[in-house]
């Protein structure tokens, strides 16, 4: 009797069940069942999105994950005949598909969101940024605000992040806990920072978080991200680039992001920005390049033959105005192209729908042309293109059996998805980031059916809010100051 309730509850559970499934196990039920190989985990849906090239997308599919890898992808009748789990996910109104990759994060400005708007890049960061995170910026806030971004991103279906700030320690051992994939960027800036005096000191310390940080846990890797061309200068810049390759990591930068920046280093080098790194040999593979909205007919050649991986972030260069990065040239020519939200003070959020919406939009209106950037060609720039852009495509970014199984499943429940003729174009026009459902990283479960798995919700919540009261009276305070000065 325990025996068949079990066999009953295992198939129950088993995803692919409708409601009227037979609960009788017949004794030929069960030695089948024995032959079964256990997995720890299947995850189905009434539609599977692989994200391999040129497969399609497969009606009621399943996923079978052990290790924390992918072991068969397939229909969800032939992973119920083959494997067994005692947790499966059950795939009715259900998409599986590969996380999102987020190539281009500041995580914990999370809580300088909506600290300042509506002013230009050079403003923004001179004026309001810059000196809110001297001021503000410890390793505390840090662990709050990365935590909060950790929060947001598992919500919206985000697995892996590339992030660049401060106290990166403090980032990765949020990761660590919570169970994302991150690369985490150490950042070298030529000014006093949160957590240095000047860049020599940033190259240092980053060194050293390197050092703790490259053999410590395989879903972290830790990198340089020096911050941008026109706050280090050209001998800073190949300092870091080399110090990178000695440590053997690679390096995350903005790059080519406005006007201001092309007029800097036309001004001071001659030539472009991205003329100009390439010029010091800092383009040596592996550089992720977040914005490049400005690169010039020269330039895009370059990014191609260095395997520049290119970063769009269109909420972010929408919002300051840096311009409508020409994505749709540079993957004809070849460049690795990913997607990213850019930090949550110039966003004012983490969701990379709608990052995806926004540069199929943007692109089309650019270029006055409905074809350009069709829907799989965006959501393949948050998944494998994505992964490709980062370095990490052998291991992440499509269901492939033995990548690493970074999955998540999009609940199509909401009436916002009735009818659905096409599964791609409603991942793209329609799905918001409250629409995933269940998150794995590894072969961990993150978020089950909207459940927050791994991060306290309410204490994120209140230690974020009290942080920020503490900063909002802070600014109230020097804002009062100001006319009694002058
Ligand atoms: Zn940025």
């Amino acid at each position: 009797m325990v025996l068949i309730l079990c066999l009953y509850l295992q198939s129950g559970l088993a995803g692919d069940q409708t409601a009227d499934a037979n609960p009788i196990v017949t004794i030929e039920d069960q030695s089948t069942q024995q032959q079964l190989i256990t997995v720890d985990l299947i995850v189905n849906g009434d539609y599977l999105v692989t994200m391999e090239p040129d497969s399609p997308v497969i009606t009621n599919g399943a996923v079978a994950i052990k290790d924390g890898v992918i072991i068969a992808v397939g229909l969800a009748s032939e992973i119920s005949g083959q494997y067994s789990s005692k947790q499966v996910l059950a795939g009715d109104q259900r998409i599986v598909m590969p996380g999102l990759i987020n190539g281009h994060s500041h995580a914990a400005m999370t809580l300088l969101r909506g600290v300042a708007e509506d002013l230009t890049l050079m403003d923004w960061l001179n004026n309001f940024i810059f000196p809110a995170e001297v001021e503000f910026v410890d390793a505390d806030f840090v662990r709050i605000g990365a935590e909060l971004a950790c929060w947001e991103m598992i919500r919206g279906g985000t697995t892996t992040f590339v992030d660049m700030y401060y106290f990166p320690d403090e980032t990765a051992k949020v990761v660590e806990r919570c169970g994302m994939r991150a690369m985490i960027a150490t950042t070298v800036i030529d000014q006093p920072s949160p957590d240095a005096k000047n860049a020599a000191d940033a190259i240092q310390n980053g060194l050293a978080y390197i050092e703790r940080w490259k053999e410590k846990n395989s879903r972290i890797t830790p990198i340089f991200g020096p911050h941008a061309s026109y706050t280090l200068n050209a001998e800073q810049l190949k300092t870091v680039h080399d110090a990178a390759k000695k440590a053997g990591v690679g390096v995350t930068m903005h790059m080519s992001e406005s006007p201001f920046e092309l007029e800097y280093s036309q001004n001071t080098y001659g030539k472009t920005s991205i003329e100009m790194l390439d010029s010091i040999g800092f383009l040596d593979p592996p550089v992720i390049a977040a914005h490049v909205v400005w690169p010039t007919a020269v330039e895009i050649p370059i990014l191609v033959k260095r395997k520049v991986g290119v970063i769009n972030n269109p909420t972010s260069n929408m919002k300051i105005a840096s311009g409508i990065a020409p994505i749709v040239d540079m993957l004809d020519a070849g460049v690795r192209v990913g997607l990213g939200t850019d930090g949550a003070a110039s966003n004012n959020d983490l969701d990379m729908w709608e990052e995806m919406r926004l540069a199929a939009l943007s692109q089309k209106v650019a270029k006055m042309d409905p074809k350009v950037l069709p829907a799989r060609t965006v959501l393949n720039m948050a998944t494998l293109g994505g992964a490709q852009a980062i370095g990490l495509d052998k291991s992440i970014g499509s269901l492939r059996v033995g990548k690493r199984a970074d999955l998540i499943q999009v609940s199509t429940e909401d009436v916002h998805f009735v009818p659905m003729y096409d599964v791609i174009s409603h991942l793209i026009y329609v799905a918001d980031e409250q629409d995933v459902a269940s998150v794995i990283v590894d072969g961990r479960i993150l978020m089950r059916d909207h459940d927050m798995l791994t991060i306290d919700t309410e204490r994120v919540r209140s230690e974020a809010n009290a942080l920020a009261a503490r900063i909002q009276k802070a600014l109230y305070e020097r804002q009062a100051t100001i006319p009694e000065k002058q």
